[in-house]
């Protein structure tokens, strides 16, 4: 759906109104549209800093000069594209200073469409306390910084690493310094050693062969997911409900995927998707639990049967597939599953208790499934797209659908593309880092921030 006001502001007729009346005009945001490249750093303008006693400066820079960046040698006058800066030695209040002169004097060189990385330590939570609330600083300090820079695009997150997962920054470094990171902003992700470590060190781009499953894929974000993950050479089956199947098979001969039509609430789902992944595949690698559905009412006007709907789809499916196909081996070791959770199961939304309750389980639900199938190398995780260009938006009042939009530190809505981002990202080898988070592409939404 197009954004009207961006068309309004672009249009040389009624932009100079639009902009006298105070209205917001979104920048135009940097998307990639062809797949990973071995050096997305290469021309780029790079400046890297540390706090005192620091321990992810060199993995920061290694994997920035991996990515054919080299960084500046000392802070220059000229813009910047990229700034990270490693704030894990930061142990009381005195040492974030760091934070302060680095930023006060980088923010109005970061250029448009710039990105920033803030690292801090991931402490336990038997951690001397002030050390546990110095790292926890440095994320009010990210989540602010993202909301200054925010309307130039300008993205800005944090990786709290622990001390024992520095050499799983390599992926973490390339998507969130990269260009995919387009409308994701203001997330504070962790970087641990859950899950066993590939053999061999992972590439973005080490997708080939794998085996995707995307369910809710004849459209929307799904359809965006599989196309990225085709993208990236994976096998990708995309499925979803029989009343669909016309236009599944359609998209799938478009873009060089399988359909497979079936509802995932059905009792047999889960058992009928092992059969069919280990008789032609012998296993699935990566598997995209999109579909959902809304049924939004308040919960006084709400039936039985919306209520019962959204759960069986938006939580009892995925938890019942991933019962079978965890256990059962067919999700093969160092395997990647990822949740579509929402924005609306962490701030809550008017008329969606039970949409709103099955997105905020899914974040729970994925915190405790990391632990136990880490030690088979599988890395879990939740996506909360905040507004995204599709037709679940489509369905909004109109008023609604432009708060939404506008309620973000970009000023509009994301594309599928974004959300399609973050989710290939996840189900990469490389971010053998991330498992058991919940991430949000939402523009940094204000709404539950
Ligand atoms: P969409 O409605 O455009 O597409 C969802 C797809 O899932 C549809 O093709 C639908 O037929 C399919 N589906 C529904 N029930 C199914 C079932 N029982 N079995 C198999 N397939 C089924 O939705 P979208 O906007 O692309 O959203 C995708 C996911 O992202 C959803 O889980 C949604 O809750 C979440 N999300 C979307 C937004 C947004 O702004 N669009 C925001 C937050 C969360």
């Amino acid at each position: 759906m197009a954004d009207f006001l961006s068309t309004l502001n672009r249009n040389p007729l009624t932009g100079p109104l639009v902009r006298a009346l105070g209205l917001p005009n979104p920048v135009t945001l940097a998307r990639a549209d062809g797949g990973y490249v071995a050096t997305p750093f290469a021309g780029k303008r790079i400046l890297v800093q540390a706090a005192a006693h620091s321990y992810a400066e060199t993995a920061l820079l290694q994997a920035l000069r991996n990515g054919g960046g080299e960084p500046l040698a000392a802070p220059t006058e000229a813009k910047l594209d990229i700034v990270a800066f490693d704030a894990s030695g930061c142990a009381t209040p005195d040492d974030a200073r760091a934070l302060y002169e680095a930023f006060h004097a980088a923010a109005r060189k970061i250029a448009v469409n710039g990105r920033v990385l803030i690292v801090a330590a991931l402490c336990d939570a038997a951690a001397d306390p002030l050390a546990l609330a110095t790292a926890r600083g440095v994320e009010g300090f990210a989540r602010s910084l993202g909301k200054e820079l925010g309307r130039k695009g300008i993205t800005v997150n944090l990786a709290y690493v622990a001390r024992d997962a520095v050499d799983r920054l390599e992926g973490v470094v390339r998507f969130f310094c990269g260009v995919q990171t387009t409308y994701v902003s203001g997330q504070a992700v962790t970087v641990r050693s859950t899950a066993t470590a590939p053999a061999a060190l992972p590439l973005n781009a080490a997708m080939a062969g794998k085996v995707a499953l995307v369910t809710g894929s004849a459209r929307g974000i799904g359809l965006a997911v599989a196309e990225r993950l085709l993208q990236e050479g994976a096998q990708v089956v995309c499925l979803d409900v029989p009343a669909m199947e016309q236009e599944l098979q359609q998209t799938c001969a478009r873009i060089g995927a399988l359909p497979l039509a079936l509802d995932i609430a059905g009792a047999d789902a889960p058992a009928r998707l092992a059969d069919y992944f280990r008789e032609r595949f012998g296993g699935l690698d990566i598997l995209i639990h999109n579909a959902g559905i809304t049924r939004d009412r308040t919960i006084a006007n709400m039936s039985e049967q919306q209520w019962d709907q959204v759960l069986a789809v938006n939580f009892r499916a995925i938890s019942e597939i991933d019962r079978v196909l965890l256990q059962d081996g067919t999700v093969r070791d160092g395997g990647r599953v990822v949740c579509l959770s929402s924005i609306s199961g962490i701030a809550g939304n008017f008329g969606q208790t039970n949409y709103a309750y099955t997105k905020a389980a899914l974040t729970a639900y994925v915190a405790a499934q990391a632990g136990r199938v880490g030690g088979r190398g599988i890395c879990i995780n939740a996506v909360a797209p905040g507004f995204i260009e599709t037709a679940m938006t489509a369905k909004m009042p109109f008023m609604m659908r432009e708060m939404g939009r506008r309620l973000n530190s970009v000023q509009q809505g994301g594309q599928p593309r974004d959300a399609a981002e973050l989710i290939t990202f996840l189900a990469t080898p490389a971010a053998y880092g991330i498992t058991g988070n919940t991430i949000r592409v939402c523009g940094q939404g204000l709404i539950g921030a």
